[in-house]
């Protein structure tokens, strides 16, 4: 039971262990993703803010430059020499001077070129008269610097430069003489050295003109391409004012679509770039700064593995806790299981044993009243075999005594008649009738005593040769009276045995004469006396060839008062006799049923012991 119940115990807690695994799981990707996106933004947003500082710091010097020079066309216009120049566009000498005067100050200011165009166009005095790319001669009315300066207005214009090949910000003033428009004065700035302050950098920044063209870049390999997608009609415009001269706009888009609200913007290489733009609304621009969002993305990623990892560790630490308490617990859960099973078996034995001993108690109780009832019919029988004993004694006894009794009141009768008539003679055998019949009644009252003697006398020593001698002289008139023929076979080395002769000499005298009144009156009289010694003492055999003890009677001849002989021939007693007197010496009187008919009593005696006393 406890195995099943630790079994049952491991499959729930794998269960619970694969839940929380999977809850776990769960938690660590739910919190990643959430922890991305707040990360990612976090760091997007720094990204941004560095970008606005790069946007604000490029703007602003855009702006300063084009601040600079923005009045110096006006100015110029003024002067007396260019004046002088309009009013007469064609001579040489004042074209000579002007050129002199406009290198002076395109040196002195730092501007890329100083020009004069008259109204056709056409130029007439430039301050690079004197380089290989003169401007002289040159007709750029086509540029709108030229158109909105001749119309009155101030000219302002991004382009390449058609006869220098360089980028240049022009911007164009009218020259006015006697209120008439009679030229346009143009300044060239250069804005490579402003460009060649953002190479570098960490952060990319384009500038882009009204038609959405890169102009300006920190990437040269940028210049010229278009920021997006251009549409027709904004390429025709870039081709009739030859901004970028012959210069063909045919570059792919940098970005493969507009920025997006996150301010996104896919790179045609796949980069997702942050775009951060700013207008320039004088100069017609877009100034935009680029910045690479995949250092904040791998931030991002970076710390979003960290804190999955950390949280992680944490819930495995925790599962790992948890499955330890779980551990501990099923433990304790077996131990309480095999203590309760042990205690369940403990109480079942003692069950068992208390039944057992219930069934014990009884079986006690029953053998106690078994024993007692068997001990009642015990005490009951002998009660029952002593009053039997007792009915028999007093038949035989009175049998024995009434019919000598009859006829000694008989004779005692006859007797005085006998001795009126003178008939002395019969009356004397009267007389001597009377007495033997008196001394029959007192032998049997002497056999009486006999069986009430007391056995406890003292056992004393015998001498077989002379004790059987003894007998058959005693037993010598019955034999004579039978016709037995006793032969007696007396072993040499026959030890001195247990017993008082004189009763032995009765015992042996008691069995002789029973063999002689069974071999009375047949033809086989023999009776064969034998004595021979013994491992324990010696044994007697007396041996005749009667008819034997029947098997129904062979129990009852010891009994007392059980005789089969007629009235007057035997009381019943001498075998009873006899075998309690053997009894008393130690030894056993035994009936056997010897082979060729008759019967065989044997009288085993144990050897005399030293301290016997000679007794009767
Ligand atoms: P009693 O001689 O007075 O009858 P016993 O006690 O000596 O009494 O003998 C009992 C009976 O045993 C006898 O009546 C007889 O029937 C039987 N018995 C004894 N000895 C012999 C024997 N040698 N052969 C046959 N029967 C015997």
């Amino acid at each position: 039971m406890p195995e099943r119940i630790a079994a049952a115990t491991a499959r729930g807690q794998r269960a619970a262990l694969g839940a929380f695994a999977l809850a776990g799981v769960l938690v660590v990707l739910l919190a990643g993703v959430f922890v991305h996106a707040q990360a990612q933004r976090v760091f997007l947003d720094d990204t941004a803010r560095r970008g606005d500082t790069t946007l604000r710091l490029a703007v602003s010097t855009l702006a300063a430059q084009l601040d600079r020079f923005q009045r110096l066309p006006r100015l110029v216009a003024e002067q007396p020499v260019i004046r002088a120049l309009a009013a007469h566009p064609g001579d040489a000498a004042r074209i000579a001077a002007a050129n002199l005067t406009l290198r002076h100050i395109a040196v002195t200011l730092g501007a890329s070129d100083i020009y004069f165009m008259d109204p056709g166009g056409i130029t007439r005095a430039a301050s690079n008269f004197d380089q290989p790319a003169s401007f002289i001669g040159g007709n750029f009315a086509f540029r709108p610097y030229f158109t909105q300066a001749l119309a009155g207005g101030e000219g302002r214009f991004f382009a390449l430069g058609t006869t220098s090949g360089k980028r240049g910000y022009y911007f164009g003033a009218p020259v006015r003489v006697d209120d008439r428009i009679a030229g346009v004065m143009v300044v060239k700035i250069d804005l490579d050295a402003i460009e060649d302050t953002w190479r570098g950098g960490d952060d990319e920044i384009v500038v882009t003109d009204p038609e959405n063209i890169i102009f300006l870049s920190s990437r040269p390999d940028w210049l010229f391409r278009p920021y997006v997608q251009p549409d027709e009609a904004a390429l025709a415009r870039t081709r009739a004012t030859r901004r970028y001269a012959s210069l063909a706009i045919t570059g792919e888009p940098l970005l493969t679509g507009l920025p997006g609200p996150d301010g996104l913007a896919p790179l045609a290489d796949g980069r997702p770039m942050l775009a951060l733009g700013e207008r320039m609304e004088t100069a017609g621009w877009k100034v935009t700064v680029l910045l690479d969002t995949a250092l904040a993305k791998r931030q991002a990623l970076v710390l979003t593995l960290a804190v999955m990892l950390a949280l992680g560790l944490m819930l495995t630490l925790a599962a790992a806790l948890w499955e330890r308490r779980a551990r501990l617990r099923e433990r304790l859960a077996v131990q309480a299981a095999v203590r309760a099973e042990l205690e369940r078996r403990v109480a079942e034995r003692t069950a068992e044993l208390a039944a057992l001993n219930a069934r014990l108690g009884a079986e006690v109780a029953e053998r106690a009243a078994a024993e007692a009832s068997l001990r009642q019919a015990q005490a009951d029988l002998i009660q029952a075999a002593k009053l039997a004993a007792l009915g028999q004694m007093s038949a035989a006894l009175s049998h024995e005594f009434n019919q000598p009794l009859a006829a000694v009141r008989n004779y005692a009768e006859n007797l005085p008649a006998l001795v009126d008539r003178g008939r002395t003679d019969e009356a004397r055998g009267n007389a001597v009738r009377i007495v033997g019949l008196v001394d029959r009644m007192a032998a049997l009252g002497r056999d009486l005593r006999n069986f009430a003697r007391t056995p406890e006398r003292g056992v004393g020593r015998a001498s077989l040769p002379e004790v059987v001698r003894a007998a058959t002289e005693v037993a010598g008139p019955r034999l004579r009276a039978a016709g037995a023929e006793l032969a007696v076979t007396l072993a040499p080395d026959l030890p001195a045995v247990a017993g008082g002769p004189l009763r032995l000499e009765q015992v042996l005298v008691n069995v002789i004469t029973n063999a002689a009144d069974a071999v009375d009156g047949r033809a086989d009289r023999r009776i064969v006396l034998t004595a021979e010694p013994t491992e324990t003492g010696a044994r007697i055999r007396v041996r005749d060839f009667g008819p034997g003890v029947p098997e129904a009677l062979r129990e009852r001849i010891f009994d007392p008062f059980f005789t089969t002989k007629g009235v007057g021939r035997g009381l019943g007693l001498g075998l009873s006799i006899s075998y309690n007197i053997v009894k008393d010496f130690g030894g056993e009187l035994t009936l056997v049923d010897p082979e060729g008919g008759g019967a065989e009593f044997r009288i085993d005696l144990r050897h005399a012991t030293d301290e016997g006393v000679q007794a009767a």
